[in-house]
């Protein structure tokens, strides 16, 4: 089955529109995935969506049916959902799919960002379809694709998705808010590297986070994400085709992640010689 990826936002932690990121963009985390069927397949739901859910309803032909599969809740992988507009209109039918955080239900969660205190429309007042539901790890199958998710070392309860099409063709991973050195303190095993290569194993194309530079990594350990190098060996070591580098860090404008792409290649050239290596940007395509 062919398919595309759409990056709609590609950044982590905050908005960071401007002329300095305008190439790279400034839209948090947001990934389209679309397939031969109807329902188009979401990944998170950060600003990028809202431009998302401006071209859905501007290209509709009927009425529209998406799934959207959040990594967790934090802000930057849920802030579009106040503002996206296929929710507003009747007959249209979106579910979400994403983990309980603290023992908190994650329907309870996406209602608080929408609490009277701190904006105007309660997420109850939607007029489309809505359905919030919960997942754990493991394997389930969302429109045209079986996902397979995967615990990762990020605070609170953040997975990790394989997606396989369903009759078959290249699989992805999306792997955001994930710290592959050696800091924080996570709930996984002490297996937990092995068993992420594994998962990860032969994927075409991995989407990893790659938040901090070398320097900046020396001083926010435990933090819960990665370096485009830490990316690199991982992507190296699951025999993955293609590493994206994503969830790029607020404070680097399009000239310093020019760089890190340089330096990451450069690497990889040396590491992983085989292994294309790209950096996420707003607009960017890539068919499957
Ligand atoms: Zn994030
Ligand atoms: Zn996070």
């Amino acid at each position: 089955m062919a398919y595309t990826l759409t990056f709609w936002g590609t950044r982590g932690s905050i908005p960071t529109p401007g002329p300095r990121t305008a190439r790279y963009g400034g839209n948090t985390a947001c990934i389209g995935v679309s397939g031969p069927g109807r329902r188009l397949l979401i990944l998170d739901a950060g600003s990028g969506l809202r431009p998302l859910g401006h071209e859905l309803m501007a290209r509709r032909d009927g009425p529209l049916s998406a799934d959207i599969l959040l990594s967790h809740t934090h802000w930057d992988h849920i802030q579009g959902l106040p503002f996206f507009k296929p929710l507003s209109a009747p007959g249209n039918s979106v579910c979400i799919y994403g983990a309980a955080q603290e023992g908190v239900p994650l329907e309870k969660i996406l209602r608080r960002q929408m609490d009277p205190m701190v904006f105007p429309v309660p997420l109850t007042a939607v007029a489309a379809a809505l359905r919030v539901t919960e997942i754990e790890e493991g394997e389930f199958p969302i429109a045209d694709f079986r996902v397979r998710a995967f615990r990762l070392r990020h605070p609170g309860t953040t997975y990790g998705y394989r997606l396989a099409p369903a009759t078959g063709g290249r699989e992805i991973a999306y792997v955001t808010d994930n710290e592959l050195g050696d800091g924080g303190s996570y709930p996984v095993g002490d297996g937990w590297r092995a068993a992420l290569v594994t998962f990860l194993g032969e994927t075409d194309t991995l989407i990893h986070d790659a938040m901090y530079s070398e320097h900046m990594i020396q001083v926010r350990r435990g933090w819960g994400h990665s370096t485009p190098r830490q990316a690199v060996e991982l992507a190296a070591e699951a025999g993955c085709r293609r590493l994206v580098l994503f969830h790029h860090e607020p404070e680097h404008d399009d000239d310093a992640i020019d760089r890190l792409l340089d330096q990451t290649r450069a690497f990889a050239r040396q590491v992983a010689p085989g292994l294309e290596v790209d950096a996420a940007a707003e607009g960017l395509e890539l068919a499957l």
